[in-house]
């Protein structure tokens, strides 16, 4: 639960180099780097109109994929009303951690379920680009299996990008929209 009243904590897990600090500055700032910058963890703390419910404050908590906090993980997992798990279209390895990640969350949540989005990010790659996962395939594991929400999406083009977002605003409770 959220110490603050109307406060929103946005959790992205994701396996190094998939692609989360680059879709959070997209949201954000509507800008693309190719430029990999290592993120130990970072906050980002914003104001947002919603429709109907005032304003929000947002944080959105982008980590990195290492492991060398895992306590710290667990309580930022104990601490967020939704999660980004991010894998990119050309990793199948990514989507493995993806499934590793929701299953510690539940388990850490001591729940079948959690507000969960799962995001394929890089979502310009072609095939001939090195997309190896394709979106009707993971969205079927996701959506049914898994009862989590599905989104593709690419910072690089910016296309989605705040589709994420809103997919993820969808799931906290109460639900909230973006003016
Ligand atoms: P993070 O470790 O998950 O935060 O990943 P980053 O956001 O730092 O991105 C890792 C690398 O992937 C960078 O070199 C980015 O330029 C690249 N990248 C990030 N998003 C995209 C995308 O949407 N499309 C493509 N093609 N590359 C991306
Ligand atoms: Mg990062």
């Amino acid at each position: 639960l959220s110490g603050r009243p109307n406060t929103v904590r946005l959790l992205f897990l994701g396996a190094a180099g998939v692609g989360k600090s680059a879709l959070i500055r997209r949201f954000l700032h509507d800008r693309f780097e190719h430029k990999y910058t290592r993120t130990v963890e970072e906050l980002h703390v914003l104001e947002y109109d919603t429709a109907g419910s005032g304003k929000m404050r947002l944080e959105i908590l982008d980590t990195s994929g290492s492991y060398a906090f895992p306590a710290m993980r667990a309580l930022s997992i104990r601490h967020s009303d939704a999660f980004a798990l991010v894998y990119a279209v050309d990793d199948p390895g990514s989507l493995e951690e993806v499934r590793r990640l929701r299953d510690e969350i539940l388990e850490l949540r001591g729940s079948k379920s959690a507000p969960i989005t799962v995001v394929g990010s890089k979502a310009d790659l072609r095939e001939i680009e090195g997309r190896v996962l394709l979106a009707a395939d993971v969205m079927a594991t996701v959506e049914d299996e898994w009862d989590a929400n599905f989104v593709e999406a690419s910072a690089r083009t910016g296309g989605n990008a705040v589709g994420v977002f809103r997919a993820l605003l969808q799931q906290v409770n109460p639900p909230r929209r973006l003016s």
